[in-house]
């Protein structure tokens, strides 16, 4: 029967209508909406809030609402003080914000990817210490590697699995983050991410996720909320900055209660965390930024 026959049959009858609303409602009870385990959870940089000393820092991070510290490199210098600092204020290490070990796992030197490989379980072993979840990471910058997609891919999908598990045993996510194309054209949206995370992980450790950044999401998505959902139980961090200029949520007219939206709808729960610039005075800007961060959640009905 083609098409066209198929749909006048099952119009004639109905079947065709049932069929499809049968399809939707299934659709539904296999992906509920999760709002109620949904939290807005901000955290920014170490350094993000400027201050005269780290007490101070602290201080107006606990004032300002923040619940999570993002932090760069592997996190081998943070597991003395800096860990005790943030364990005693109740500020969660949201990520370590690592990288790409110069797109060496992926490098089409067969020679350059095991040090690449170590100095990623290396990051996410501190992250284990240091009780967080998350190591972005970026597998190749444009130019790091000689190798085309499908061959990233295919090469990611026979070594990660390993790297997944290493993090599961660790309690942590390598966490991919997609960027605009002309950062890496491998890696775009989050659907992709989310993909890949799937695959690199067959036996399902949990070790590897993905995460979205506003900014590059502004660039490469068509719809934020679809982005996040697609990302679903994969989503592992987000990133906050403006679409065109990259500096504070409420700066310009990007909206976030779209992508908020999503992330209600998939009971998105880990951190939020600015990655921008700042235009005007951070002392004012910033607590004014997550003042309209947290309007636009309340905006965000789904
Ligand atoms: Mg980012």
């Amino acid at each position: 029967m083609d098409r066209r026959n198929f749909l006048l049959s099952t119009a004639a009858t109905g079947a065709g209508i049932s069929a499809l609303g049968g399809m939707t409602q299934a659709a539904k009870a296999a992906s509920p909406n999760k709002e109620a385990e949904a939290k807005l959870r901000i955290s920014c940089f170490w350094g993000f809030v400027p201050a005269e000393d780290d007490d101070q820092r602290v201080k107006k991070m606990l004032d300002w609402g923040f619940e999570g510290v993002e932090l760069g490199g592997d996190g081998g210098g943070a597991k003395g003080d800096l860990k005790k600092r943030l364990d005693d204020a109740g500020l969660e290490i949201s990520c370590l914000c690592w990288g790409s070990a110069n797109g060496s796992i992926v490098s089409e030197d067969e020679s350059r990817r095991q040090d690449g490989i170590d100095s990623l379980k290396r990051a996410l072993e501190n992250a284990g210490e240091l009780g967080c979840g998350a190591v972005v990471f970026v597998p190749a910058f444009n130019g790091q590697t000689k190798l085309g997609n499908r061959e990233i891919r295919e090469l990611m999908c026979q070594t990660y699995p390993a790297l997944a598990k290493f993090a599961a045993d660790h309690n942590t996510k390598i966490t991919l983050e997609p960027l605009r194309r002309g950062e890496a054209w491998f890696l775009r949206q989050v659907a992709d991410g989310a993909a890949l995370a799937r695959d690199c992980d067959p036996e399902k450790t949990g070790g590897i996720a993905t995460m979205g950044d506003f900014y590059h999401m502004w660039l490469e998505e068509t719809d934020d909320m679809g982005a996040f959902i697609s990302g679903g139980t994969l989503l592992n961090h987000v990133h906050l900055g403006n679409g065109r200029r990259r500096q504070l949520p409420g700066q310009d007219d990007s909206p976030y209660y779209i992508g908020f939206r999503g992330l209600k709808y998939i009971g998105y729960n880990r951190f939020c965390s600015f990655e921008c610039g700042i235009d005007g005075d951070p002392n004012v800007e910033i607590p004014k930024s997550i003042a309209f961060l947290r309007d636009e959640w309340d905006k965000a009905e789904i």
